[in-house]
């Protein structure tokens, strides 16, 4: 039936729209749906906590307001590392952290945050869109009936804050530090006590002198903590953590449960939030880099080469230990680990070779 043919015969007319506009309401208003999203972040936390927000702002405007997410810090609803849980369990419909907090319930849970010495943002997200990688992480949280997604990246991450000089691996031995996911046994094989502590905690710990050390992410989140003020040594690279994909965390019956269309907003929003976050911290490390080291004096330091060897070595040691537990996590290795190779390949004519290119 031909469109005008249809109105006339429908008696809609010219009123149409009027009455699609009036009528709209009492269909919508049947339709909004309230989604709470916990977080492991303080609430608002540069980057972190602010790119939770812009997730659930996106999903609130894109939907015209049929779904709103309203967004809760760490211990407003439930404390950190319980947000796994509370999506899980369904207290909250979304959560907003690193896959690396649930090393306890999900080992291979850490390949989709951040393996050491693995791969880039660029590289995480090639892997997790176009290289199995998102499918291999849907698959393992499956019987939590969450669905997960990449929801912010942070790039490469700093090494860490120190009150001591790091001259060889002798000088991690001891160490007490904050590090989380792979990392964090790296360091304990390196001789070093890691310790486990969501950001809120980490700068009263360093002060107090609870820890000797401890990592966060990089100059734009670790200048909003003030971290400088409690050791003076900052030093690169973050071996531990080349690229930390942030998620989402996803309620598989709260997503069910809602009409395609408003499912396609809430992926496509992590998708937003995870480009964007990549490009803000990109663009504000630059600039906190430059206020730490000019008005705060920090001193930046490179790890020495034969550590980082050191590290690497270990770290591979780790990643297969964690991985040969059974065969889904072997599945996960291969998949991580062979797209890493390519990757490498690839980048080493590409990225790298121009990098040095620019340098010369
Ligand atoms: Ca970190």
């Amino acid at each position: 039936m031909k469109r005008r043919e249809f109105l006339k015969k429908t008696g809609a007319g010219g009123l149409l729209a009027g009455s699609l506009i009036t009528a709209a309401p009492a269909v919508h208003a049947g339709a909004k749906i309230n989604w709470k999203m916990v977080t492991t972040w303080p609430k608002n936390f540069p980057g972190l906590g602010t790119g939770a927000n812009n997730l659930a702002r996106l999903i609130t405007e894109m939907s015209g307001g049929r779904l709103r997410v309203k967004v809760y810090g760490a211990k407003e609803l439930v404390p950190a590392f319980e947000v796994f849980d509370a999506v899980s369990r369904g207290t909250a419909e979304m959560g907003h952290g690193a896959a690396y907090y649930w090393k306890g319930k999900a080992p291979m849970a850490q390949f989709f945050a951040a393996v050491p010495f693995g791969m880039t943002a660029q590289e995480m997200n090639a892997w997790l869109y176009y290289g199995g990688g998102e499918k291999l992480w849907r698959d393992l949280y499956q019987r939590f009936n969450i669905i997960p997604a990449a929801a912010g990246n942070t790039g490469v991450q700093m090494g860490g804050w120190f009150n001591k000089e790091i001259n060889s691996v002798a000088d991690l031995k001891g160490l007490k530090m904050r590090i989380p996911g792979l990392g964090a046994e790296v360091l304990k094989r390196a001789g070093g006590t890691p310790v486990s502590l969501p950001g809120g905690e980490i700068y009263t710990s360093l002060q107090s002198g609870a820890i000797d050390a401890t990592e966060w992410v990089g100059p734009y989140n670790d200048l909003a903590f003030g971290l400088y003020k409690a050791a003076k040594y900052y030093y690169y690279p973050g071996w531990h953590e080349p690229g930390s994909v942030l998620e989402a965390l996803i309620s598989k019956k709260a997503y069910a449960d809602l009409p395609r269309d408003l499912q396609s907003i809430v992926m496509n929003a992590c998708k937003i939030v995870n480009t964007d976050m990549l490009a803000e911290y990109t663009a504000r490390n630059n600039t906190a880099l430059h206020t730490l080291v000019s008005k705060h004096k920090v001193k930046l330091r490179p790890f020495p080469d034969d550590v980082l060897k050191k590290l690497a070595q270990l770290s591979e040691q780790v990643v297969q230990e964690v991985a040969a537990k059974d065969k889904a996590a072997q599945k996960i290795y291969q998949s991580f680990h062979s797209f890493r190779e390519q990757a490498m390949a690839w980048h080493k004519i590409s990225e790298q070779a121009f990098m040095r290119a620019r340098e010369l």
